[in-house]
């Protein structure tokens, strides 16, 4: 029997972040110039992750999505993937990452048993790029995208936050990059996370607009009628393209949301939004057995009533979620914590 929420949401899918570090500073997740850091005795080692993902998988867990800060970063990462590809229950293991580092860990990461890989991308334009993540890497990143294909990897998706004035004006050919390289994209609202200090109403680029724009320029564009719990609506371009858009800000998906997540020093949040998560860290650290780790864990998931983007959307007037002196005292809830 799945583990259902008051929602009747299923605990099936797991981000795991193996490292709260990264080497872009993108605008939405990072825009500070100063950051408070999770200590380094207190990140999960592989050993550690891998049994959580055991408890969890027990409890119907089978999608995985390796996360971060830039997961890259983690030193070693394929080993990690060679852990999880072993256990049969996770029929889906996905990596989310900038793609900077990527041409040099695709192939590795693929025979390692990684199934499937999305890369952030936001703009094609070099200068716009260093502006947006105050690193001059769009040549690298893009290496790295064309990487993955001849790794060997199938199903390869194109993750880009649009945001008005900044980069809504390259959505078409962000979507024509994404037919060179076999990529589906997904564009994503702005969301006021936490992180996203710089965050307001007014530059967000809602689904509509995304839609209206692409219309404008490919014609008539289609639905894709399907069930999932994805939190991508997809449709089809008169080519045949198929795009995604992930409305998290203006029209949410809480009620399918069967998503939780996992930060690198081990602390399980069930809601992008929540202030508050469960540590898993300790109990794990002081021996507790897997029975007890799930008998710790379900009746949380029992419990779970989020529905954080709804509850934004509710509110009519939104600033950012967290400001930046809450931030400061806890890092926790940062995006580039949770993972995303
Ligand atoms: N560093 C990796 C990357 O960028 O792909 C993985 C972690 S990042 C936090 C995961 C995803 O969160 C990225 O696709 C990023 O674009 C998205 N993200 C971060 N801040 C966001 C915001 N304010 N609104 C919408 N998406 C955001
Ligand atoms: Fe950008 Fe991802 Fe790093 Fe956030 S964690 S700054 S989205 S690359
Ligand atoms: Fe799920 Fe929370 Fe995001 Fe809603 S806001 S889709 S409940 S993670």
């Amino acid at each position: 029997m799945p583990h259902l929420d008051t929602l009747g949401r299923p605990l099936r899918n797991l981000r795991i972040s193996v490292t709260d570090r990264c080497n872009l500073r993108c605008q939405y997740c990072m825009p500070e110039d100063e950051y408070v850091w999770l200590p380094r005795e207190h990140l999960l080692h592989f050993e550690e992750i891998s049994s959580l993902a055991d408890v969890f998988t027990e409890l119907g867990v089978d999608k995985v999505r390796l996360t971060g800060g830039e997961p890259l970063l983690r030193r070693d990462l394929p080993a990690l993937v060679r852990m999880l590809a072993a256990k049969p229950a996770i029929r889906d293991l996905a990596m989310t990452t900038n793609g900077v580092l990527l041409a040099e860990q695709a192939q590795a990461l693929y025979e390692a048993g990684l199934h499937r890989v999305s890369v952030s991308l936001d703009t094609l334009q070099p200068e716009r790029f260093r502006r947006l993540t105050r690193r001059d890497d769009l040549a690298r990143a893009l290496r790295g995208i064309e990487a993955v294909g001849r790794a060997g990897f199938k199903g390869l998706k194109l993750d880009s936050v649009v945001m008005r004035g900044t980069n809504d004006d390259e959505l078409v050919d962000l979507i024509e990059y994404g037919k060179k390289v076999s990529a589906e994209v997904r564009f994503i609202e702005y969301m006021d996370v936490g992180g996203a200090t710089l965050w307001s109403m007014d530059k967000v680029f809602p689904r509509t607009a995304i839609l209206e724009r692409l219309e404008g320029h490919y014609g008539r564009i289609q639905p894709v009628i399907e069930e999932s719990s994805a939190p991508a609506d997809r449709f089809r371009l008169p080519d045949g393209t198929v795009f995604g858009i992930i409305s998290s800000t203006t029209a949410p998906f809480c009620r399918s949301c069967d998503r939780s997540r996992l930060t690198a020093d081990g602390m399980w949040y069930l809601c992008l939004y929540a202030k508050d998560g469960t540590d898993l860290r300790g109990p794990l650290r002081r021996g507790a057995s897997k029975a007890e780790l799930k008998a710790l864990i379900a009746p949380i998931w029992h419990k779970r009533a989020d529905r954080g983007a709804e509850e934004r959307l509710a509110l009519g007037s939104r600033s950012p979620l967290v400001q930046i002196g809450e931030l400061r005292q806890d890092p926790h809830l940062e995006m580039h914590t949770r993972g995303g």
